[in-house]
């Protein structure tokens, strides 16, 4: 069984701990020990630039974050290796993990698709529109009376269209999600649950989820305790719920996990770091076959990558 993770937050943890040492940090949910410890065969690396940075800094933050990523993940670990492909899954050699760089939010591009066009050359090969709030591409779930795309939105979506990159719906507002299943070519939701099962804002309506399966696209349930049971808790079974629920509106072909490992202290019970995905598989296999779970942890991500 192979693990695709559609998201984690472990350079932003480095990048503001610059103790932090991926190799083998207790600190870190995700560090190359628990990847070897686990099925995770692919591991999307989120660069995601804290609120907290000033405007003018946020893009050498996300250069920086880059940095991290190849000088101190990759280059220290000849298993791990830069994905963005699915030709590169496949070359994928056994005893190697696949590494993709993705973007939550393009608040670091401000109002320049220079940027935008350098991370992607940089290796990015998913870029999310917005975080929790506005910037100049979209606005964030959190936005009160959110809009949908800008007009430089929009510009945005073309690049990523025409370069074969994820558009990650994931944090998006409501309006902004509907422009890119109309705009977008290659939608995915990398981290985000169902409202139906837990009413939480950075959760997917069921027209959601139905037009993402339409678009054959693919939502990564994720771990975040709030986002699945409402709490500051949660268990395997809340997953189940979630899980069931794609299942249910014809997901089975369009659902996968997007841990959020490093981005929240409020992780399910039993999931506490990677290689722990183990204990995840165990209570699936009960209710789903080998090849259903296959689909679920790995195919349906793997997939779809648009190149
Ligand atoms: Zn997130």
């Amino acid at each position: 069984m192979s693990i695709f993770d559609a998201h984690c937050d472990v350079l932003c943890k480095m990048l503001m701990d610059s103790n932090i040492q991926f190799q083998n940090d207790h600190n870190l949910q995700v560090n190359m020990n628990e990847l070897i410890n686990s099925a995770i065969k692919v591991q999307c690396f989120a660069i995601y630039v804290p609120e907290a940075v000033h405007p003018d800094l946020k893009f050498h933050a996300a250069l920086r974050m880059i940095d991290l990523f190849y000088e101190r993940i990759i280059k220290p670990n000849p298993r791990l290796k830069l994905v963005k492909s699915k030709e590169d899954i496949k070359n994928l050699k056994l005893n190697e993990v696949g590494a993709l760089l993705t973007l939550e939010g393009c608040d670091a591009i401000c109002k320049d698709i220079v940027k935008l066009q350098t991370l992607l050359r940089l290796g990015v090969a998913s870029v999310g529109l917005t975080w929790n709030y506005r910037n100049c591409v979209a606005d964030g779930v959190l936005e009160e009376s959110a809009g949908g795309l800008s007009q430089f939105g929009k510009q945005v979506l073309g690049v990523l269209n025409e370069r074969n990159i994820w558009c990650d719906v994931s944090h998006l507002a409501e309006k902004g999600f509907w422009d890119v299943m109309e705009y977008g070519q290659f939608p995915i939701a990398s981290h985000s649950n169902c409202y139906s099962v837990c009413k939480h804002p950075r959760n997917l309506k069921d027209e959601q989820i139905k037009a993402l399966i339409d678009r054959n696209s693919v939502i990564g349930i994720t771990f975040v305790a709030d986002f699945l049971s409402g709490s500051s808790t949660a268990t395997i079974d809340d997953i189940l719920r979630h899980l069931d629920y794609i299942c249910s509106l014809g997901g089975e072909f369009h659902v996968g996990f997007g841990s959020d490992f490093d981005g929240t202290d409020h992780i399910v019970t039993g999931i506490e770091k990677a290689s722990k995905y183990e204990n995840l598989i165990h209570a699936l296999s009960s209710y789903y076959s080998q090849t259903q779970l296959d689909r679920f942890m790995f195919q349906n991500f793997a997939s779809r990558l648009p190149i």
